[in-house]
């Protein structure tokens, strides 16, 4: 696997574009192509995020986009609402059951272990001391064209670079051809030996400056006055991670003298990280000259901050809301610089989410509906109790847990000499006992084809991929989820495909797009819309369509 040069040094391509910008096409004419392709994701951020927070954000962030631009509520068609598959749905308009992308972690059988989702072997992320399974480092997993793989198979001089304090946000937006940069835990911006073997110039200028350490100690405050947000600060439900508390001002340490690995870690959890992430983006900019050659360029940001306070705080919290303004206050900045540098018709801005976000089950429980966190060692000891009883055969029943994927024993399975699918429902028979799973379904019957004709087993369906998804899959009741965050016993996640978590903000800006809101359209229409605009083919497992009303007549 080499890497992709084709981003950086461009040269001697001139007076191929005579086109002029879409102001001086004038009559008819529609815009033509935009220099600079923005797209922006909220890592964890719901549709009514904007109405709800709409009147304490800024005028001239997403409000004015909103305003200006095309508008929709996107809806993830599938059940596995996280980072990794959201992100791979976002850029190449694909379900999970075709782009691979299906969980953020699983379990691989060639290695025996439960890897990241994007864990590539043959690949060291640049300047990592370390290197763990929990690590992404490559796309090498994410199967078929995403939209920017598309501009650049067409003009390869188009620059596709990709932002993200987390590994998976930049690697999946920058599919195969592009770049992808993120946060290393050395509290620097990096990328892997995938894209190149040397950090260009302009990254290790920026980590030269030290910004993240320079802002070690600076408290997290609230942007607006207390009394400005929808809720009050503190909730017992409220976690907390290495030092940084459930109440404002929080001490951003990590509980160290100094800079050090553990501030690194609470460093994307707070606006430093935000603030770190948008003045790379700038910097992403200038060194790679975006936007300033002859063809489309596209930057993709991916915006993790929001999803990890939302996971320790929850959605509701001030921290959440504080986050989202911070957000929103950035995007308005960005717009402001980049409406100045260019004109109408050579900025496309596109925003959006990669999934939403439950609230935290145990204030949902507060009020008198069933919610909670199901724990893997319940999940666990359930499946195994019931298969020792029913085979009378003892042992490792269960191989792995990666949410929502059970993981059985091919050996044990073998050694029942049963149909596999006699094994699979005995287990999920048993967790069917358990407060919080709705229900089941498994690979023998997704397989086979065997599934009830409900939105649920469509859902799960479109997340499956064999040869990465598990024996059985768990399908938890509305305001329940098991995993990572499961564990814990305060904040919350999301991964469901309950409303909550799949419905997210759609937003396209520029003279491509027809100005307007859109009701609701299918998250796989995102790319197909976004490849239409930009005359593109859609990526190769597209399984959306242009959402035409969404756009203006193309020009001919
Ligand atoms: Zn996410």
């Amino acid at each position: 696997m080499s890497g992709v040069s084709g981003v950086s040094g461009v040269s001697g391509v001139s007076g191929a574009h005579a086109a002029p910008p879409a102001g001086a096409a004038g009559g008819k004419a529609g815009p033509v192509a935009p220099k600079l392709v923005v797209l922006l994701v909220a890592d964890q951020f719901r549709a009514d995020n904007l109405t709800r927070l709409g009147p304490i954000f800024d005028p001239g962030g997403l409000r004015r986009l909103l305003q200006k631009g095309a508008s929709a509520i996107g809806h993830y068609g599938q059940q596995n609402t996280y980072t990794g598959p959201g992100h791979a749905l976002i850029a190449t308009g694909s379900y999970g059951y075709l782009n691979g992308i299906t969980q953020n972690k699983f379990w691989n059988q060639r290695s025996g272990r439960s890897e990241s989702m994007l864990y590539d072997d043959n690949i060291k992320i640049l300047g990592s001391k370390k290197q763990s399974a929990d690590d992404d480092n490559s796309p090498r997993n994410l199967i078929g064209s995403t939209v920017f793989d598309e501009l650049r198979l067409l003009r390869r001089e188009s620059k596709v670079v990709a932002v993200a304090l987390k590994g998976r946000g930049a690697i999946l937006l920058a599919g195969h051809l592009g770049q992808a940069y993120f946060f290393s835990d050395q509290g620097e911006m990096t990328s892997s030996t995938f894209y190149m073997n040397q950090l260009p110039e302009w990254v290790q200028k920026w980590n030269s400056q030290k910004l993240v350490d320079k802002a070690f100690g600076t408290p997290w405050e609230r942007l607006l006055p207390a009394d400005k947000y929808l809720t009050p600060d503190d909730s017992p439900h409220e976690s907390s991670l290495m030092g940084l508390g459930r109440t404002f001002p929080h001490p951003t340490t990590g509980g160290l003298p100094g800079p050090g690995p553990a501030y690194y870690e609470t460093v994307a959890y707070t606006p430093i990280g935000l603030d770190a992430e948008m003045s790379f983006v700038r910097a992403a900019l200038a060194g790679e000259k975006l936007g300033q050659g002859a063809a489309t360029d596209v930057l993709a940001i991916s915006i993790s901050s929001t999803d990890l306070v939302g996971h320790l705080y929850g959605p509701f919290s001030q921290e959440y809301q504080d986050m989202a303004l911070r957000l929103d206050r950035a995007v308005a900045s960005l717009l402001a610089e980049l409406e100045k540098r260019f004109k109408p018709g050579e900025l496309l801005v596109a925003f959006t989410a990669d999934h939403g976000a439950t609230p935290i089950p145990d204030e949902v429980a507060e009020n008198h509906m069933l919610a909670g966190r199901i724990k893997k060692d319940t999940i666990k000891s359930t499946v195994q109790k019931a298969l020792g009883a029913q085979f009378g055969i003892q042992g490792e029943w269960v191989t792995a847990l990666e949410d929502p994927s059970i993981y059985l024993s091919a050996k044990l399975i073998a050694q029942a000499k049963v149909d596999p699918l006699l094994v699979e429902e005995a287990a999920g028979k048993a967790l069917l006992e358990l407060p919080g799973v709705l229900t089941f379904v498994t690979r023998t019957q997704l397989l086979r084809g065997w599934l009830p004709p409900t939105d649920v087993a469509t859902a799960v369906a479109r997340s499956y991929f064999p040869p990465r998804a598990g024996d059985l899959v768990v399908v938890p009741a509305p305001f329940y989820f098991w995993g990572k965050y499961g564990e814990n016993e305060k904040g919350s996640s999301h991964g469901s495909f309950y409303r909550y978590d799949t419905d997210v903000p759609v937003i396209f800006y520029g003279p491509w797009f027809q100005p307007g809101e859109f009701g609701v359209i299918e998250m796989v229409d995102f790319a197909a819309t976004l490849a239409h605009a930009l005359k593109l083919t859609p990526p190769a497992a597209c399984a959306g369509r242009p959402v035409t009303t969404m756009l203006r007549p193309i020009q001919r």
